[in-house]
């Protein structure tokens, strides 16, 4: 599997390269890259590239576009009787590859009920079925259902790789990011929320750009764009990028389509910013993307 992207962990990405177990139960705190790591995951288990994730065959492109037949997210709160009819479809094959993959979130608020429910299917799945069940602690699981799946419990992770982290997206590494890093206990994602919502006023200007483009205020959405330097624009893109994906990580329905092509439109423009930032041009580019995803 390849993990780039994923820090750390090196006992889990070990295991994981040695054996494909049927189910998983990955375990973390808020910000430790429970997601990131499912992600990855599922990613490569409906690859059909040689280093897998490959981020470029047809698979792939379903995956990122969020409209993979073979990946099934199961809402934690989902009743009973709707899991039950949900899980009855496991014995058709999968549609496109060699893997189904069910995920489920927040894995502990499931009623007991549901976990008894899902507790039959893991002990019999078929062999092309995958679990991936999220938690920020085992413990809130049931034994049962615990002892049928591979616990992967996410580290905190050394300074020196935050560090190099911060100073390769933001270009620095000042008390501000050391503050969040020594705050977020070793946790990456931890480390860039309190990074990100320390500031004040980019979180005010998130705010405004988001409530534009859910109102489809062209006018607004431009006048957010007047960022007068590098460094501005810079982390405002960083802050923005992160603000969005906290924000389809508790989007439901719809809004979930909405923030995913969204932030596909805002990551699309990530490299290129990287090599060359002519503020006046990029102002203008990220307001042209903005005003594409509400067209
Ligand atoms: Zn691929």
């Amino acid at each position: 599997m390849n993990f780039s992207g994923f820090y750390g962990n090196e006992p889990i990405k070990k295991a994981l390269n040695a054996h494909l177990f049927h189910a998983y139960l990955i375990e973390g705190p808020e910000g430790s890259g429970k997601h990131t790591l499912a992600n990855i995951i599922t990613n490569a288990l409906v690859c059909d590239g040689e280093i897998r994730p490959c981020g470029i065959c047809r698979q792939c492109y379903k995956f990122k576009q969020n409209c993979h037949p073979d990946i099934i997210d199961i809402p934690s709160d989902i009743p009973v009787e709707d899991l039950r009819r949900l899980l009855a479809d496991i014995v058709l094959t999968p549609n496109d590859g060699e893997h189904k993959i069910y995920r489920i979130d927040k894995a502990e608020k499931m009623l007991p009920a549901a976990q008894n429910l899902l507790l039959k299917t893991l002990e019999e799945p078929p062999h092309y079925a995958v679990f991936l069940l999220l938690c920020t602690a085992k413990e809130g699981v049931l034994p049962t259902v615990r002892s049928r799946c591979q616990v992967l419990s996410l580290a905190p992770l050394p300074e020196e790789i935050l560090e190099e982290h911060f100073r390769k997206t933001f270009g620095v590494y000042d008390e501000k990011a050391k503050t969040a890093v020594l705050l977020s206990a070793g946790f990456l994602g931890k480390a860039l929320e309190i990074y990100g919502t320390e500031d004040e006023k980019q979180g005010q200007q998130c705010r405004a750009l988001e409530q534009a483009l859910q109102k489809k205020d062209a006018a607004a959405v431009l006048g957010v764009f007047h960022f007068e330097d590098r460094e501005s624009l810079t982390a405002f893109y960083n802050t923005f990028a992160l603000h969005l994906k906290r924000r389809l990580r508790d989007a439901s329905g719809s809004e979930t389509t909405f923030y995913a092509s969204l932030i596909r439109l805002w990551d699309s423009a990530g490299e290129a910013m990287q090599t060359n930032i002519n503020v006046k041009f990029w102002n203008a580019n990220l307001a042209r993307l903005c005003l594409k995803a509400i067209a």
